[in-house]
């Protein structure tokens, strides 16, 4: 089969490799859909180590092709989703409501859920094994498409979990800084948790646009407008809820300025080096706001509901696909994504 192979930092591309088999637990899906990811960037910049000779990827649909030993709830031939985290639903992590951290038997690892593309073989291939397959594959209902179903396994299911973990309430003022994927599905998880006012920042004009078509009543520019001043103005008096989806130090700062006391801030980015807080914008730690982090919600169950939103007409991620590709052009779609060119968001890669 071709895949996307990982040689070393900026070293990767399409080989043949054997198709693999579904050991016990496992089944073997036939990809029909894949992506990149912003942290598939990370892997191939050599920023985020991983094994060269892993196969990368994790957002995939497809049809399950074989099936392991002791695999229950899902049928030959089923198009299914598979998460893009993949908890065992057996460790303790994963038995005490942190599947995202999950553990597995080889103890507590940071990012320990997220198996595909990172310490196992991805999805960016024409079959992929998927573990714990009870646990991980959900069935595709027939009226949603596999462009709807593909980006619920990780850009959805993080950009929720982001409004999930600030507990939005019916009424809250929620800021949700950079408009990418992620920070565009916060801005519509907000909106689905019943914020009245949401605002977007992203200095990009499309993501703007695109934002007012995911939940967002306001968009700035952070380059042309204070935002803390403006949020503070329009929100009479701070947001309850500021969600930071880019992982940088001024946007998160951002975000903390924006909250009025006893505020969340709701934190989905990506740090590297040293994240600081600065006292005055948190009221020397007195003001009783709160700090959220999460890793994207994987699973069976996780990926079901987000279906379900999507079937019954609540929810629709398919616009955030702006490019096509075929497998064996991947290189051209890590660039045109790696660049942020021509308005790209997302990409559906099809083996
Ligand atoms: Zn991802
Ligand atoms: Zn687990």
């Amino acid at each position: 089969m071709l895949a996307n192979v990982f040689r070393g930092a900026g070293k990767f591309g399409i080989e043949e490799v054997p198709i693999p088999m579904a050991g016990p637990g496992e089944a073997l899906m036939r990809v029909t859909l894949t992506t990149v990811c912003g942290s598939d960037l990370h892997i191939v910049r050599g920023e985020h180590p991983v094994r060269p000779g892993l196969i990368i990827g994790h957002e995939a649909v497809g049809v399950v092709h074989a099936l392991g030993a002791g695999v229950h709830g899902v049928e030959l031939g089923q198009r299914v989703l598979a998460s893009a985290i993949t908890p065992c639903g057996q460790c303790r992590a994963c038995l005490s409501s942190h599947a995202s951290q999950c553990g597995g038997d080889a103890g507590y690892r940071a990012l320990g859920g997220w198996r595909f593309g990172n310490t196992i073989n991805g999805s960016q291939a024409e079959y992929v094994v998927v573990p714990d397959a009870t646990a991980n594959l959900a069935a595709i209902p027939e009226s949603v498409s596999d462009e709807q179903a593909l980006l619920l396994a990780d850009i959805t299911s993080t950009g929720f979990a982001g409004a999930e973990a600030a507990n939005i309430r019916i009424g809250d003022a929620v800021v949700v800084f950079a408009l990418g994927p992620i920070g565009l599905c916060a801005a519509a998880g907000a909106r689905l948790q019943g914020a009245a006012l949401i605002i977007g920042v992203d200095p990009d004009p499309l993501r703007r646009a695109t934002a007012l078509r995911f939940g967002a009543d306001l968009v700035f520019d952070p380059d042309s407008v204070d935002v803390v001043a403006e949020v503070h103005r329009v929100t009479g008096g701070g947001a309850d809820v500021a969600i930071e989806a880019l992982g940088t130090q001024a946007t998160f700062e951002a975000a903390l300025r924006c909250l009025r006391p006893a505020g969340t801030l709701s934190s989905l980015g990506v740090y590297t080096g040293k994240l600081a807080i600065p006292m005055d914008a948190f009221a020397s730690g007195i003001g009783d706001a709160r700090i959220v982090t999460s890793l994207c919600p994987g699973g069976k169950e996780r990926m079901r509901r987000l279906l379900e939103l999507v079937r019954h007409g609540h929810f629709d991620p398919a616009p955030l696909i702006t490019h096509r590709y075929r497998l064996g052009e991947i290189a051209a779609a890590y660039e045109l994504f790696g660049e942020h060119r021509d308005g790209v968001l997302k990409i559906a890669i099809t083996p």
